[in-house]
């Protein structure tokens, strides 16, 4: 497990951590800035930018079109302890961009979290759209669930809570291979190459798998052994640049997320 997992506890500098994000609001605003950053705080979402870099902050000033009710879920996000899981929210438009430029209207999420990607992929795709969205944990999705339903697309939100793999493997099972447009694996590291493979057969010819965290916050660099979730990333990494099924880019936005395109 990584430090984007957590299993039960929690760590020291996340109480720390929240008696800043007080702190990094107020300063935020006081600079008069559109999108306060949350930095410093193990709550912020991993950035290859540094989190409280000048031009992070141009950069979310002058890109960021959020929609009120995912900026809602955002700042509520940012109060739980692991905030820091979340998407980054200039990497969740650029998604929802992408959908929007291949007419999406099948996607699955692996690793759903507090369900602001799966809210901000949802309100793009057309009514009759659908978010398979894939977690093991119902605690962390109900904090997002009343706000899939306030923005009024919670029928294009098909949420399964159980290990993501079953719920590939049934959607193979029943006959949807090759009938999804789009997928972003951001769940357990250790199992990104089996998300991968099953989301290929899963996904058309033209269609964009989208890998989180590819960078692990630097530490691909030198993979420790001990690292399962370095290891893991790193070995995707080393064979997606290889795998002539799909042409590939790696783009520096959040922690790093190479975007495939299946040929
Ligand atoms: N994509 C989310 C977002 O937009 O904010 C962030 C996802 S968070 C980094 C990873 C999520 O993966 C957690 O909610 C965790 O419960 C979930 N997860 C971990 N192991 C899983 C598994 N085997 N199957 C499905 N989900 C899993
Ligand atoms: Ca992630």
């Amino acid at each position: 497990l990584g430090p984007e997992m957590p299993l039960f506890s929690v760590p020291k500098e996340v109480a720390v951590g929240t008696a800043m994000l007080g702190v990094a609001f107020a300063t935020g605003m006081l600079a008069g800035k559109r999108y306060p950053l949350i930095f410093g705080t193990p709550k912020s979402p991993r950035s290859i930018i540094g989190k409280s870099s000048p031009i992070r902050q141009y950069i979310l000033d002058h890109s960021l079109r959020e929609h009120p009710i995912l900026k809602k879920l955002r700042l509520l996000t940012a109060d739980h302890p692991w905030g820091r899981m979340m998407v980054s929210c200039d990497q969740a438009q650029f998604m929802a961009n992408l959908v929007k430029l291949i007419k999406a209207k099948k996607v699955i999420e692996i690793g759903v979290f507090t369900g602001y990607n799966a809210l901000n992929m949802a309100l793009v795709l057309p009514d009759n759209g659908r978010v398979v969205a894939c977690d093991i944990n119902e605690d962390y999705v109900k904090i997002g669930k009343p706000l899939w339903k306030e923005a009024g697309v919670e029928h294009k939100i098909d949420l399964r809570i159980k290990p993501a793999i079953q719920t590939l493997d049934e959607l193979l099972a029943s006959g949807e291979a090759e009938t999804f447009d789009f997928a972003f694996i951001d769940a357990d590291k250790e199992s990104y190459n089996e998300y991968y493979e099953k989301c290929l057969r899963l996904i058309k010819k033209g269609g964009i798998i989208a890998i989180d965290n590819v960078l692990w916050n630097g530490k691909v660099l030198n993979p420790r052994k001990d690292d399962l979730a370095a290891q893991s990333i790193h070995h995707l990494n080393e064979k997606l640049l290889r795998d002539a099924r799909v042409s590939i880019s790696m783009i520096p936005m959040g922690d790093g997320v190479t975007l495939a395109f299946k040929l």
